[in-house]
């Protein structure tokens, strides 16, 4: 069945592979953007398909469509910390007014409504893995404080809009997710060692490089969420990540390894506040209810991204 489809945050970096999956698969796909951490050159190829509309809009502003629509993605946030923390009020209004208004369309037009949320939820974790019952450690006044309460709060309302108006909500928490398209100077690991690497500049290690993090390829992550919208009685909330946890320091030495010629040095910098130590998703819901599980290798999708940036170096 053809169905018509909104994405919020389609021309970022997970919202412009899911796109492009949806119109894969036959459906009419509305994607706003408001190009505050997206950009068009993410999505300038989807544009010929003529199912897919785009508009530069802001979804802290109501967003109207005459069309009958049957499910929204809503992913419209920054999500990288440099990115969410330049204008944190900003970053608020984007999770509160953002994911109501979202809802609100979601009401008139009677259609599923899917958040993602974030692994950010769970703040800098007291167990691991974190699974979907935990609740959390997170510093309501730290620096990151702005993404990790603006997705907490985003929750909250989509819970609050199924036992008030009984709309059909899907709640995916996102882990580390990597990939072709990520914007180069989102600040976000992966994206500053390729980079840093492939420019021969230092590399940028944050604390002593020991914090643990679990990195999924942007299409397994893509695949989750298509699953979750389409699984019938799942609601989540549901991690959607990988399980393979490595250090930072241990993730340098594997782009170091299929980055042979990089001539770069390490330099050591302050560790940015409220930093997770550690973070791995239990994907045993995901797994048992969505049938699903990453399938890319950290080499095979480090590779595919090594390849995207150094096209993208050679295409300025
Ligand atoms: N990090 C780093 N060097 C960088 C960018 C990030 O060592 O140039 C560290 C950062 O401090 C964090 C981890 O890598 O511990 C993952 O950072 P990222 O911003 O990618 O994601 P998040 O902190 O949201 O998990």
């Amino acid at each position: 069945m053809v169905k018509t489809i909104l994405v919020t945050g389609g021309a970022g970096f997970i919202g412009c592979h899911l796109c492009k999956e949806l119109l894969n698969s036959g459906n009419i796909v509305y994607c706003i953007d408001n190009l505050s951490s997206g950009s068009f050159e993410n999505i300038k190829e989807l544009t010929k398909n003529e199912n897919f509309h785009f508009s530069e809009h802001d979804v802290e502003d109501y967003y109207q469509i005459s069309e009958k629509i049957d499910e929204i993605y809503h992913l419209a946030c920054p999500a990288s910390p440099p990115f969410y923390q330049k204008d944190p009020i900003k970053t608020l209004d984007t999770n509160y007014f953002g994911t109501r208004n979202v809802l609100e369309l979601g009401r008139i037009k009677g259609c599923k409504v899917l958040l993602t949320s974030t692994s950010e939820v769970y703040g800098d974790p007291q167990i691991s893995p974190q699974s979907e019952n935990y609740w959390g450690n997170v510093n309501p006044i730290g620096v990151r404080s702005c993404y990790d309460e603006g997705k907490r709060i985003s929750e909250t309302l989509m819970i609050e809009y199924e036992r008030k108006y009984n709309i059909d909500i899907k709640i995916a928490r996102i882990f580390n997710t990597y990939g072709p398209q990520m914007n180069k100077d989102d600040g976000r690991v992966v994206s500053n060692f390729i980079n840093q690497m492939i420019y021969d500049k230092d590399i940028t290690v944050y604390g002593n490089g020991n914090q643990t993090r679990c990195f999924n390829y942007v299409d397994d992550t893509v695949e989750g969420l298509i699953l979750l919208m389409n699984t019938k009685g799942v609601r989540g909330p549901i991690n959607i990540g990988n399980e393979n946890e490595i250090t930072i320091n241990e993730l340098l030495d594997v782009l170091r390894y299929l980055i042979p010629e990089c001539k770069s040095d390490i330099i050591f910098k302050i560790l940015p506040g409220d930093d997770p130590k550690q973070r791995r998703p239990s994907l045993k819901m995901a797994k048992e209810l969505l049938m699903w599980k990453p399938k890319t290798e950290l080499h095979d999708g480090l590779s595919k991204t090594i390849d995207y940036f150094e096209w993208l170096k050679n295409s300025v």
